[in-house]
């Protein structure tokens, strides 16, 4: 259910802006110092004051992990449809909210597909942005996924997904979940072209997505500080009548449960992915 050509345009990493940077200084809401956006930004989105991580968005993290000048975006000219003709409580459309989105976060859609090169060896990333109506997965993030998944495959280099999402996107109904078995089936390309997938999990990767294709990488690896579970903690509790562990759903605990393989820093998760990719080829 996307439109071809439509609103569709490319990103080009060095012309995406935040809209959030015209105030100079920003509070940390961590330590509550006041610190300088600037030296924030250029510190991959760390308070210098305490170390608190705050949101990076998906051109910040393809310029914190590839190598500098190596990303071409080849995601599919498509922007999702309004199928249902979905309309907010507030009266807003489905349509409406897309182009609010674009407009605010300067891309075509909530997940950029492109090639990269880490540590000089080529990879294809996918990689989610939470601005744009919570990363969450309709038809065009499914289709999306399957276009690198599939391009990874025939080009035999590794995939790597970096979730940042709410889950399935509610405007496309049925549309979205079907999303969770189309990238699950289409993973297995990647398993019989032989080719590894690295999923990496951010703050936050729940429902939908973390329910389906974020789950089914070879190796799993959660950034320090992701939320990584399926309902929120307060919807669980009351259905099972249980209390649940302090740190449930937090990298730890995924960790500690086999959820993920390592829980790495965002500092170091560029060097962890070329020592990783430096065993698989
Ligand atoms: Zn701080």
């Amino acid at each position: 259910m996307a439109i071809f050509g439509k609103k569709y345009f490319k990103v080009e990493l060095d012309r995406v802006e935040r809209k959030d940077d015209e105030a100079l200084w920003m509070k940390c809401k961590a330590c509550h110092e006041l610190v300088f956006k600037k030296k924030v930004r250029e510190n991959n989105n760390i308070c210098p004051k305490c170390g608190e991580y705050f949101f990076l968005t998906a051109p910040e993290r393809i310029q914190l992990l590839a190598d500098p000048d190596s990303f071409e975006d080849i995601s599919r000219p498509i922007v999702a449809a309004d199928p249902l003709g979905f309309v907010d409580e507030d009266g807003q459309s489905y349509s409406e909210k897309i182009k609010k989105a674009q407009e605010e976060t300067g891309l075509a859609n909530e997940i950029i597909v492109g090639r990269a090169r880490i540590g000089g060896r080529p990879v294809i990333v996918a990689v989610m942005d939470f601005r744009f109506i919570g990363g969450s997965m309709g038809s065009v993030m499914g289709e999306q996924i399957c276009h690198g998944m599939e391009r990874a495959a025939q080009e035999r280099v590794p995939f790597i997904l970096i979730s940042a999402t709410g889950g399935a996107r509610m405007h496309e109904g049925i549309l979205s979940l079907m999303q969770m078995a189309k990238t699950s089936a289409c993973r297995k390309k990647l398993a019989d072209a032989r080719v590894p997938f690295i999923s990496i999990m951010t703050y936050p990767t729940t429902a939908g997505v973390e329910a389906s294709i974020a789950s089914l990488g070879d190796i799993a690896l959660a950034e320090k500080g992701a939320l990584i579970g399926f309902t929120g903690r307060r919807v669980i509790q009351q259905t099972i009548k249980q209390d649940l562990p302090e740190d449930f759903q937090t990298d730890r605990f995924a960790f500690e449960h086999g959820i993920v393989d390592n829980v790495v820093r965002r500092e170091s998760l560029r060097d962890e992915l070329i020592r990783i990719l430096k065993f698989f080829v």
